[in-house]
């Protein structure tokens, strides 16, 4: 059976904080705040995976209350997203995400999130889309107040 995952996240951005997306450290004055890495993009896959096997949410998974996720590598929580999909007998086919921001433009970075997120993904580069959009400065994300990051992953599971 093949099944269908999304997945979406929000963050704030912040002053003094690192802008981490796809596990890649973006040059910029402002960074997304939250308890982990805040890599919002990295956040979006793993909801999806999650989601193609109706395995809940990453804060039910990952509670921040926890600290040992204070300040963790996303890529971290994605190996670990992708073992436990295993071990429920799911194989993941493909990724295809976009990043919803304002500012910085991110297309000079988005091969090099590509490359990374396959590689904790386990899967060829090809098979991992990352997309950016600007919301031409409309909205909360527009103002850059934040970023979003939308996914859909596809899966096959044996029954
Ligand atoms: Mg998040």
């Amino acid at each position: 059976m093949t099944r269908v995952g999304f997945g979406f996240d929000l963050h704030p951005l912040a002053r003094g904080r690192p802008l981490v997306l796809g596990g890649v450290e973006v040059p910029s004055e402002v960074g997304l705040d939250g308890h982990s890495d805040a890599d919002v993009l990295s956040h979006a896959i793993g909801e999806a995976l999650l989601g193609s096997l109706a395995l809940g949410d990453l804060g039910r998974h990952f509670p921040d209350t926890d600290p040992r996720y204070r300040g963790i590598s996303s890529l971290e929580l994605l190996r670990s997203v992708v073992a436990l999909v295993g071990e429920r007998g799911g194989r993941l086919v493909n990724v295809d995400a976009t990043i919803l921001a304002q500012a910085p433009r991110l297309s000079p970075y988005l091969e090099e999130m590509q490359k990374r997120l396959a590689a904790t993904l386990d899967l060829p580069v090809d098979r991992v889309s990352v997309k950016a959009k600007s919301p031409e400065g409309l909205g909360l994300v527009g103002r850059k107040e934040g970023m979003a990051a939308m996914a859909l992953v596809s899966v096959e599971t044996t029954e």
